[in-house]
């Protein structure tokens, strides 16, 4: 037995290791990569309950109303939507395909909220006819488009406007959205105007204001501001007469992914429904209904990338300095995140017993051929040609973010828990899969 190693902090408590391999709420890694193969995500169930109930249970606590919704696009999956479901939370949408998805899993469609900054007359068409319980918009064009559509189905739309505080969220450039430099929502002015006409139209309903500064928010700062300029905004729209029922602050929370301590989710939700509650006992009036929209808060954390080592290829000359190269049987088209944001997910070894090797900085890549498939990049590791690795924190915008570039079958997904058989939430992708879309032999050119 090698000496207890302290637990990953990025790692929630669901994994450990038993007898030297690493576990999922007691199911050993290697098992499920025996049975099911490699590349394949592993998602624990009971870490996802676990971090839905940390956002309940203090909202509970604080007595505030306030609905959790999962941001369907950090993990997609029929499964993980009805387990959030069935645990009570709402939806955030942003496309009919993700509208959908979560009506399939049984989600209710009064309980999603439809963001996005392109929605088509169609997606805007199809959300209005399944009830979405609130549209948010983007833009004055969008709303006039809106209360047509409407218009057209003898329907009245329940509408936010999603304002842009323009408030840095100290995260990826990619991943931040809530800067007046950033495609989305309105500006505060332009939100007012928007509202105004909203209100006078007939076939809009105004619920509330929304507002989303971005993802992988690791301080409490960014939110408190933004919700400082929400409230602000919610003033300006009073004194036009212009009330609301709800305010959407959005998701955003991060996770740790290598030594990031973000807020808890009972410190976050405590802070915001302090303050929201603080600015309406000021105002005489009832506290508004609260909104959150999170996606990586929910499942980041619960879900690894297990995968094998296809081959060590070590630099024939220590002293040069470049990395050796552990190609892996996950690449950039399972994994995106370090490709696209040069993203940190640990690499562990499952089996702990593989240690005997000499410790060796590797990059650690998959087999796609382009050079910015890595996973993770000199990294001090014991690896042995068929041993196994996780990329941890994976369980958000990693399956959701896959593709089948290099004609590679996508993953198959798992999920966990104690005492229960693993359940195949996605089945890896056959050759049929890759190709069900396409044929051979149609002419369509010019003859
Ligand atoms: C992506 C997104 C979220 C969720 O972001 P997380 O960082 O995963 O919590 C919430 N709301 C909107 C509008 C989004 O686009």
């Amino acid at each position: 037995m090698t000496p207890a190693a302290p637990h990953p902090p990025m790692l929630p408590s669901s994994y450990a290791w038993l007898d030297d391999i690493l576990c999922c709420e007691g199911h050993s890694l290697e098992d499920l990569a025996q049975q099911f193969g490699t590349p394949l995500y592993v998602y624990s169930a009971t870490a996802i309950a676990e971090a839905y109930q940390s956002f309940a249970k203090a909202c509970t606590a604080l007595e505030a109303d306030v609905s959790i919704l999962f941001a369907v696009k950090a993990n997609p999956n029929l499964s993980l939507l009805s387990e959030l479901g069935k645990l009570g939370a709402g939806f955030d949408i942003v496309s009919m395909g993700e509208m959908q998805r979560v009506l399939a899993a049984g989600g209710s469609a009064a309980k999603m909220v439809f963001s996005g900054v392109g929605k088509t007359d169609e997606e805007l068409r199809a959300a209005l006819q399944a009830r979405v319980g609130c549209i948010n918009l983007e833009s004055l064009s969008e709303l006039r488009r809106l209360n047509q559509l409407a218009q057209g189905l003898g329907c009245k739309a329940p509408v936010s406007i999603r304002i842009n505080p323009d408030i840095d969220a100290k995260t990826h450039p990619y991943i931040s959205t809530g800067l007046r430099s950033n495609k989305f929502g309105l500006s505060l002015d332009q939100a007012l105007i928007g509202y105004q006409e909203a209100a006078a139209l007939p076939h809009l309903q105004v619920m509330g204001v929304d507002c989303h500064i971005g993802s992988q928010i690791t301080e409490l700062s960014p939110f408190l501001d933004a919700a400082d300029r929400v409230l602000e905004f919610v003033d300006r729209l009073a004194e036009k007469g212009i009330s609301i029922h709800h305010l959407d602050l959005g998701g955003g929370l991060g996770i740790c992914y290598r030594d990031e301590s973000p807020p808890s989710p009972a410190m976050l939700m405590e802070a915001l429904i302090g303050k929201v509650r603080a600015w309406s006992k000021a105002r005489g009036r009832p506290m508004p209904r609260l909104i959150f929209e999170f996606g990586r808060a929910l499942v980041g954390a619960a879900g690894v990338l297990l995968s094998r080592v296809v081959a060590l290829k070590p630099q024939p000359n220590d002293q040069t300095g470049a990395a050796h190269f552990a190609i892996i049987d996950a690449a950039m088209n399972d994994l995106m995140r370090p490709s696209l944001y040069e993203a940190w997910h640990e690499i562990l070894v499952v089996n702990r017993r593989d240690q005997q090797t000499e410790e060796r900085r590797w990059d650690v890549v998959g087999p796609v051929c382009e050079s910015g498939d890595w996973l993770g990049r000199d990294r001090p590791l014991r690896l042995k040609e068929g041993g196994l690795v996780i990329l941890a924190s994976a369980g958000a915008y990693g399956a959701s973010m896959a593709s089948n570039y290099n004609s590679r079958p996508r993953p198959a997904e798992v999920l966990v828990q104690a005492g229960q058989p693993v359940r195949l939430i996605r089945r890896r992708e056959s050759f049929e899969d890759l190709v069900a879309a396409e044929s051979v032999g149609l002419s369509l050119g010019p003859s």
